[in-house]
């Protein structure tokens, strides 16, 4: 891990003991709806990869706690904590899938509908891209990195993981045109349910910061049938909250078990302060800061 990399995860958990500290303050509300964001779950040396025996025990004190739904559920308000995963990593199958169904989880897991088997970022365009932290996928591209393909997300789907659309390519949506952010979410889902045999309800914005789509965007996602949608601004699910736009918390690398735990209770949800404008603008400069640095 490169030194900028390292101090950006200091900072991380830095701003955790903060908001924890702070929630004391405001404590959160009981019975809330939250929806966990995880990436890949194996061994890569990437912020947004969480190791199979961290994933492991977050899964087991999850089970213990009986409060895991299904997203379409959380979708509709009712108090617990849905799974999701976004991008479609070979090791969601290989590592997560396996605990999920021994403990009885329902998850959900965003595929790129373009890249089926593939890297999220080819090779050539992975050039330059170093500098955006909120991409999953980084320079170390290779096996690890590698996308289900259809066969294995046809097992996903037979251990009962529901498969949403995370668009055709993961481009950040608010900066296309209108015809290609429609080509983007009518044709992913259009791809998915032909190659898989049934209705996709679910979908995730890339990147998914307030940012990163645009109230065109939603319209669009709306009128292409699906059910729900997940950005990635922080906090949990309100009342009232438009199921098209639903907030997620995420898990990544830096949370050891207690600070899952307390993202799961509510501990941390002043972290949601962190997707207002300001908030994402800030982090992008201490992101380029950090990066320039490592
Ligand atoms: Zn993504």
């Amino acid at each position: 891990m490169n030194p900028g990399q390292r101090l950006k995860n200091a900072a991380k958990q830095g701003l955790k003991q903060c908001a924890r500290r702070a929630a004391h303050c405001f404590p959160p509300a009981p019975n809330a709806t939250r929806i966990l964001t995880y990436h890949s779950i194996g061994h890569r040396d990437h912020e947004m990869n969480v190791r199979p025996d961290d994933f492991l025990a977050q899964m087991e004190w999850l089970a213990a706690q009986q409060c895991a739904i299904p997203l379409a559920e959380a979708a509709q308000g009712r108090p617990g904590v849905a799974l999701t995963f976004d991008d479609g990593y070979l090791d969601n199958l290989t590592h997560a899938a396996p605990i999920l169904s021994r403990l009885a989880l329902p998850a959900t897991v965003f595929m790129v509908a373009d890249r089926i088997g593939q890297e999220l970022v080819p090779p050539r365009s992975a050039e330059g891209k170093a500098g955006e932290l909120s991409s999953p996928s980084g320079p170390t591209a290779g096996s690890e990195t590698r996308l289900m393909n259809w066969e294995e997300l046809s097992k996903l789907q037979a251990m009962g993981i529901e498969v949403g659309s995370h668009t055709l390519s993961h481009r950040r949506l608010a900066t296309l045109s209108e015809a290609e952010q429609r080509t983007e979410i009518f044709d992913s889902k259009q791809r998915l349910e032909e190659k898989l045999g049934q209705p996709i309800q679910a979908f995730a914005y890339p990147f998914g910061s307030a940012l990163d789509y645009t109230p065109a965007t939603v319209h669009i996602v709306r009128e292409a049938g699906f059910a729900y949608a997940t950005s990635n601004r922080f906090g949990p699910v309100q009342s009232g909250d438009d199921r098209f736009t639903l907030r997620r918390i995420w898990i990544d690398g830096t949370d050891d078990l207690s600070s899952f735990q307390a993202k799961v209770r509510g501990d941390l949800d002043l972290l949601r302060l962190m997707d207002s404008y300001p908030g994402i603008l800030a982090r992008r400069a201490a992101n380029a800061l950090l990066l320039r640095r490592g």
